[in-house]
């Protein structure tokens, strides 16, 4: 049951971005279509690298090159945004899922994964902005921000259960 409600809602996001890419003048070709989807489907943050290694396994046809010129338009035409993490990599999600106000996401130290649009994380925490500060930044630093992200770091699920099972084999 939840399953269908789940692919009615993947297809209405999809023809949201479909529709996107129609109303800025652009045709939906194969590859726009397909790195739609997979960004759509994805539970994770994905490097082009990570989209491209998708896109394969729905059309081994279409390359490397294209998936970074489809992505880099989608990201023009405000499909796609990008975000630069703490690991200094950049990720791509779907825009509206970018609008979101804080970005709050986990790094797991061991294995690098990253843990994001987590219930459990965004209700631990409650940040706010000081009355404009976007502005008292830009006028006292000199610096622009567009937007802050909250980051925290440790250990995920599966690499504390795999240390304690570690842990306990080693005595
Ligand atoms: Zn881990």
């Amino acid at each position: 049951m939840s399953e269908s409600n789940n692919d009615t809602e993947e297809r209405e996001r999809e023809k949201f971005y479909e529709d996107r890419i129609g109303s800025s003048g652009f045709k939906i070709t194969k590859p726009r279509d397909i790195i739609i989807k997979v960004l759509s489907r994805s539970s994770k943050l994905m490097t082009a690298d990570d989209i491209y290694l998708e896109v394969k396994k729905e059309d081994p046809a279409v390359g490397v090159a294209t998936v970074y010129r489809t992505v880099e338009l989608l990201t023009r035409l405000k499909i796609v945004c990008r975000r630069i993490l703490g690991s200094g990599r950049s990720y791509y999600m779907l825009s509206r899922e970018c609008a979101r106000e804080t970005f709050i996401y986990m790094i797991c130290d061991n294995c690098k994964k990253i843990i994001t649009n987590n219930k459990c994380l965004n209700s631990a925490v409650k940040v706010r902005l000081r009355e404009n500060a976007e502005e008292s930044i830009l006028k006292n630093c000199n610096l622009k921000i567009d937007n802050y992200q909250i980051l925290f770091t440790g250990l995920c699920d599966e690499c504390r259960k795999s240390m304690k099972k570690q842990k306990k084999s080693s005595r």
